[in-house]
């Protein structure tokens, strides 16, 4: 039943138990509806059994070293399967095959990134002797550590989280998204031949509720690691509140990508095209709100438009395709009452139409959409869309497109085109939003600190701060 050897003798917690045909869902393709696999769908007995698990495989610490070769093991195992991790992350998501072997690439750079990092885990001694003591600072594993994904991009979100949890000594409780757990069990069993013991990583599969409840208020968890929606995030927070938990929160964005009359125009389409239109426009950083100066609109929207009607929609297993389906109907549907609320305010569409609504969960297709003459007040610019929808506005000047690009509660990624560096710098400043493309679409790299301000979260994923996140600091004075 299960699509491919990584997955082959991968036990979940409850796997192994004798479960009623009701306690299973299914996994499916998300182009064809084939279904890929049946998982357990897990209690908040199963997930507590899991913490427990993962609680007594904390001890006896692994060496530094020893972290260290299992970081390096995974790295290469994920670069030696990546096309069948490729294969699995484009069956389940349903992104184009050539996005995710990047995704896979992406991922094992996390692993290589927090591998070369480990000498940052060692104690550290204050060089002067302070209040007639002898000063030592240790980065402790925080415990274990609850890790809960989204489907974006299921291979990298895990990657990200995972890589610093075992870096720092701690072990994990995966929650997969439902949509896609497969590369998380494949990346699983992939740990597991690096050498990374039983217990020491658990996934549990099923309902988010009662699975998240037990991982903000079971004991053991002293990190929680989220990745997904803002409403959800806000939920873990306040379940986490009463239990003191530190939290990194990777939640939505609203990116504004504003293009300069002095910018150099080509280069602004190509960085557009590419950062829109991956994973058919369901990624966290993607551009949700095109700001045009006034002068170039008209001729930058109909070169989107050109580009766009271009690419080519279908299954994600089929090398030419650029565009795969939305993640589900529940997806397709929010992008159409964009597309709609959007039109009946005024917008035009120069590229797109309303294709038919899916039938099923699968096979939600939706033609890459160029909306121009759009408004602060519709959804498109309010909400993530999270589908290929670029929709354009224009502005006349700085303050104007720094106002508009800063008024959304989200503050994750934003990207400015202009070949001035002094307003570059005035924009960047302002600009409230984690991460910043100037001149360039590109988002994170394992080896930048990456997240969000205002209510994109809290927390950062990659660089030394995403090591930090999973680490306690101890202070000991020694008289
Ligand atoms: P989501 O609905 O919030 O789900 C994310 C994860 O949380 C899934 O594993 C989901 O499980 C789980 N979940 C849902 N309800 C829960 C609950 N009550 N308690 C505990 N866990 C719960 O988000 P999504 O639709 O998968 O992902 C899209 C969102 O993620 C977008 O807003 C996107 O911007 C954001 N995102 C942010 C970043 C970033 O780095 N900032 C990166 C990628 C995506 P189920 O699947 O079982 O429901």
């Amino acid at each position: 039943m299960l699509p491919s050897e990584l997955l082959d003798g991968i036990d979940l917690v409850a796997a192994g138990r004798a479960l009623p045909q009701d306690r299973w869902f299914e996994v499916r393709n998300k182009t064809s509806g084939q279904v890929l696999a049946r998982l357990p769908r897990m209690t908040a007995e199963d997930a507590s059994a899991a913490v427990d698990e993962a609680a007594a495989a904390l001890e006896p610490e692994p060496p530094l070293e020893t972290r260290r070769a299992w970081l390096e093991a995974i790295a290469g195992l994920l670069q030696a399967h990546k096309s069948e991790l490729a294969r699995i992350i484009t069956l389940e998501h349903g992104k184009p095959l050539k996005e995710s072997a990047v995704e896979v690439e992406y991922t094992a750079g996390f692993f290589a990134f927090f591998a070369r990092q480990m000498d940052r885990l060692k104690a550290e001694v204050l060089p002067e002797k302070l209040r007639n003591c002898r000063w030592t600072i240790h980065r402790r594993a925080a415990g274990v550590a609850g890790l809960i994904t989204p489907w974006n991009f299921p291979l990298a979100m895990l990657g990200k989280k995972l890589a610093p949890a075992l870096a720092a000594g701690c072990a994990a409780v995966i929650k997969p998204a439902a949509q896609t757990p497969l590369s998380t069990l494949a990346i699983c069993g992939l740990a597991r031949r690096a050498g990374v013991p039983d217990g020491r990583i658990r996934v549990v599969t099923g309902p988010a509720g009662p699975i998240g409840q037990v991982l903000c208020r079971h004991s053991a968890v002293r990190v929680i690691s989220f990745t997904g929606s803002t409403e959800v995030g806000k939920l873990l927070a306040a379940q986490t509140a009463p239990h003191v938990k530190r939290l990194a929160m990777e939640l939505g964005g609203n990116a504004p990508f504003i293009v300069f009359p002095d910018a150099d125009p080509a280069a602004a389409l190509d960085a557009l095209m590419a950062n829109k239109f991956r994973a058919g426009g369901q990624t966290c950083v993607c551009t949700n709100r095109v700001y045009v100066h006034e002068s170039l609109a008209e001729s930058f929207s109909r070169a989107v438009a050109e580009r766009a009607s271009r690419l080519k929609v279908g299954d994600g297993m089929d090398p030419t395709t650029d565009i795969g389906p939305l993640i589900d109907r529940a997806g397709f549907d929010k992008v159409a009452a964009h597309v709609a609320d959007a039109l009946r305010g005024g917008a035009r569409r120069l590229a797109g139409d309303d294709p038919p609504r899916p039938e099923n969960d699968w096979g939600a297709f939706y033609p890459p959409t160029v909306l121009t003459g759009v408004k602060p007040e519709m959804l498109v610019c309010r909400e993530e869309t999270f589908g290929p929808v670029v929709a354009i506005s224009t502005f006349r000047d700085e303050d104007e497109v720094l106002e508009a690009a800063n008024s959304t509660p989200f503050g994750l990624a934003a990207y400015l085109f202009t070949r001035d560096a002094g307003r570059a710098g005035r924009m960047i400043r302002r600009l409230r939003f984690g991460h910043v493309g100037l001149n360039t679409g590109t988002g994170p790299t394992p080896e930048a600190p990456f997240g969000g301000m205002k209510e994109s979260g809290y927390g950062r994923e990659g660089g030394v701060e995403g090591l930090m996140e999973y680490c306690e600091t101890q202070v000991v004075a020694e008289g």
